[in-house]
């Protein structure tokens, strides 16, 4: 396995590999759920090319950037043994400048559930997409369904700036408990990861519910927030694949998204329906 860290030494390195390649951008402390977009990416294309960066434009002042778990030499080994080619660890000063050109999130699609707790996140988070898709220029890349919204503006971006790559949506990895793996839940304590399990009881709910013939979203949405409620809530909702409110469930069209607080640790978790 090849590992870069200068932008430009990694575009000419790529320019050579005539084949597909599939990227898959990470912030490292990796786990099951980013091999399974390894696995998918190794299935679809000759090369792999995996990112590690944490990036700091898409934390907020006060936000975790600091205490982010990092685990770079285990990432390397993950990375090595799950047969990526090529991966790239930049620091900040290969990605940044000084006076930097940057993108803006939609004004509302950015702004509405993680980018309504989070103003300005979307922005730091489109802004490095863009960056290291133009540095890779990649065939595919592939982006987990657990962050829905992030997988809806990358989509959106793609669409709307008229770049020439494929977004591959791939499902989340679970814990056998449901808990969806993050590499924030490094962050929970003991009594927090069984608190934890609540986001995940309350996404089957509605997945029960809907199998039984209930469509109702509110009838839906305040079931899941009796399970939520001893957390804070930051929303519950179901929205249509494109990012739309629905008042009822549509099957194969519907997305049930949750975040909450548990402690001080920030969990996100959604259900395709
Ligand atoms: P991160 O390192 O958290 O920025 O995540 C990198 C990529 O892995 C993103 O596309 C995430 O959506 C995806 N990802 C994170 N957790 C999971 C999971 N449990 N299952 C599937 N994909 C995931």
């Amino acid at each position: 396995m090849k590992i870069i860290s200068c932008p430009h030494e990694l575009k000419e390195y790529l320019k050579n590999i005539k084949n597909s390649i599939g990227f898959i951008p990470t912030m490292g402390a990796l786990h099951e759920g980013h091999i399974s977009l390894i696995k998918k990416a190794k299935e679809q294309n000759e090369t792999v090319v995996v990112s590690i960066f944490l990036n700091p434009t898409q934390f907020l002042k006060g936000e975790d950037l600091d205490k982010y778990p990092k685990k770079d030499e285990a990432d390397k080994k993950i990375c090595s043994i799950s047969g990526v080619d090529v991966l790239f660890f930049p620091q900040p000063s290969d990605m940044y400048g000084a006076d930097e050109v940057s993108l803006l999130a939609p004004k509302v699609r950015g702004y509405v559930l993680e980018g309504q707790s989070r103003p300005g996140h979307f922005n730091g988070v489109l802004t490095v997409v863009m960056k290291l898709l133009n540095i890779v220029n990649p065939t595919r890349a592939y982006f987990g369904k657990k962050d829905a919204q992030q997988l809806n503006l990358i989509s959106l971006m793609v669409k709307q700036l008229f770049m020439d790559v494929e977004i591959v949506p791939v499902d989340t990895v679970r814990e056998k408990d449901g808990l969806a793996l993050s590499s924030r839940n490094a962050y929970l304590g003991k009594e927090e990861r069984v608190e934890a399990l609540k986001v995940s009881s309350s996404l089957r709910l509605s997945s029960a519910m809907v199998s039984r013939g209930v469509l109702d979203a509110k009838e839906i949405k305040s079931a899941m927030r009796e399970i939520l409620a001893p957390l804070e809530i930051f929303y519950v909702e179901i929205l249509d694949r494109d990012f739309n409110q629905l008042e009822r469930v549509e099957i194969g069209n519907s997305v049930i998204l949750v975040e909450v607080k548990v402690g001080t640790t920030r969990l996100l978790d959604n259900i395709w329906l």
